[in-house]
């Protein structure tokens, strides 16, 4: 284990016999979301408390996201702020804790940066926190773990540390090994690494029996799922695992799974014909583009070109279900011409997504793409962003519009933050919902007549 410990004391045992309250803030994606949930399910087991505010903390870890600038800045920004607190067992200021991508990337240069930091936890170090934050209590300072998973670690989340009692994220792959010239996260997470399907099939199992409605199966990169072993999917067909591993969890009974991300160089069409298969495989699919130009996707080393993309796109498009599409694009990569950006824009008007991620290129140091001359400008970077937005606009309007008078099947999820008196929730092709509420209860699923489409989203009135 790669644990640096640059000073002790014998100070402060006795002030932490009773066990601390910790508090978790996560940044960036899925993954980062499910590692907090399993750090907080070690958390508790070992003893200490979760709590639900940076104020009522006497320790606070931040779960960071490497992938874009902005997100590293609102960390340092955010730590700044914790430090003024008071931990409500020393009164002095919370133990600082940095984890996830920004500390597998920077490491001891975060203790540089930013003194006031504690503990430094890798993104495979999650289930070692309990004890790395008692060494920090008993007296060890930078201490730092950004060593590999152990033999044997399980994915165990408790339901008390899920995020939603009815939505459930369950990672299937971990890392990436793509290496596509812009991406930090095959630094941050290291290379794929899949789970077990019989575990995974367990858990869905017993997410079922809990009351669970809906399961994402998550991963930087959910079809390029290859575990060591068939055990879990050996009873299923499949051109692929990842469509082999679809069609086992879809006979879990599980009422609604949902995936994502995909990779388009590994979307195989047997991934269609499961989806067609099994209605409880949800109607949506999230494949990323990032450019419409072959030349620049040639330099963003995606491993697809243009026309790959929309062959995949009209296997997906020709479906016997009409399935909702997704995307990221990336605005202003290094080089990207006024002729590129014009066949990204091609490209979306082509694909006529149902919503769209679009990123303005962010230079991360490390990554191939860091090396490039020839930036975008800023203000260019914003205008193509805000044309790109505005064809997306126009594009989802009509597709939101093409929903009325149509039923949705939808998840309740909460009350809707516009009026009292409706909920909100996702429907299977994961569009936000609102309606009337009626007496409906979070947990429930209910079918909703559409009535009206707005920018974002959909509105309508419960059936039956
Ligand atoms: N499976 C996905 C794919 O096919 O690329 C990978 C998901 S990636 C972690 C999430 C998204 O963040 C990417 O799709 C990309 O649009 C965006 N992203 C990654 N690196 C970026 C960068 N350096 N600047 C801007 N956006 C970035």
């Amino acid at each position: 284990m790669t644990v640096v410990c640059n000073q002790h004391s014998q100070t402060n045992s006795l002030r932490y016999l009773m066990k601390s309250k910790v508090y978790i803030e996560t940044f960036g994606c899925q993954m980062n979301v499910a590692d907090t949930e399993r750090a907080a399910t070690g958390l508790t087991k070992a003893g200490y408390e979760m709590t639900s505010s940076a104020a009522t903390a006497d320790v606070v870890l931040f779960n960071t996201c490497s992938v874009r600038e902005r997100a590293e800045r609102k960390v340092l920004r955010r730590i700044g702020e914790v430090r003024k607190l008071s931990s409500p067992t020393t009164h002095k200021r919370p133990l600082i804790g940095v984890m996830g991508c920004v500390a597998q990337l920077e490491g001891q240069s975060i203790f540089d940066k930013t003194p006031v930091v504690d503990l430094i936890v890798g993104t495979r170090a999650t289930d070692r926190i309990p004890s790395l934050i008692e060494r920090v209590q008993g007296g060890e300072a930078g201490l730092i773990d950004l060593d590999d998973r152990q033999e044997g670690e399980v994915w165990d989340v408790s339901p008390a540390e899920r995020r939603s009692p009815y939505v459930a994220f369950v990672p299937i792959i971990e890392g990436c090994n793509k290496f596509c010239s812009f991406c930090i996260v095959p630094f941050s997470r290291g290379r794929e690494k899949s789970r077990n399907a019989a575990e995974i099939v367990a858990e869905i199992l017993r997410l079922r029996s809990l009351g669970y409605k809906e399961v994402h199966l998550i991963g930087q990169n959910v079809n390029s799922y290859r575990p060591r072993a068939t055990e879990g999917v050996q009873h299923y067909p499949g051109a692929t695992p990842f469509s082999r591993l679809l069609r086992a969890v879809a006979n879990t009974g599980m009422e609604r799974i949902k995936f994502t991300t995909s990779f388009p160089r590994d979307f195989h069409p047997d991934i269609v014909s499961a989806l067609e298969e099994y209605p409880n495989l949800c109607d949506w699919v999230h494949l990323p583009a990032q450019s419409g130009s072959d030349r620049i996707l040639k330099s963003m080393r995606r491993g697809h070109n243009s026309e790959d993309y929309l062959r995949r796109m009209e296997g997906i498009k020709k479906s016997k279900r009409r399935l909702s599409l997704t995307s990221d694009i990336i605005i202003g990569f290094p080089g990207e011409t006024e002729e590129d950006f014009e066949a990204t824009m091609r490209l979306v008007q082509q694909c006529e997504y149902d919503a769209l991620y679009i990123f303005k290129y962010s230079k991360r140091a490390g990554t191939p793409a860091a090396k490039l001359d020839d930036a975008v400008p800023e203000t260019e970077k914003t205008a193509r962003f805000m044309a790109l937005e505005a064809l997306q606009t126009s594009i989802q309007e009509k597709i939101y519009n093409a929903y009325v008078g149509r039923v949705v099947s939808v998840l309740v999820e909460r009350e809707s933050a516009r009026s009292k008196d409706d909920m909100a929730g996702h429907s299977t092709c994961h569009k936000v919902v609102n309606f009337r509420a009626n007496q409906t209860q979070p947990g429930d699923i209910v079918d909703v007549m559409i009535s009206r489409g707005n920018p974002n989203s959909l509105y309508g009135e419960l059936v039956g």
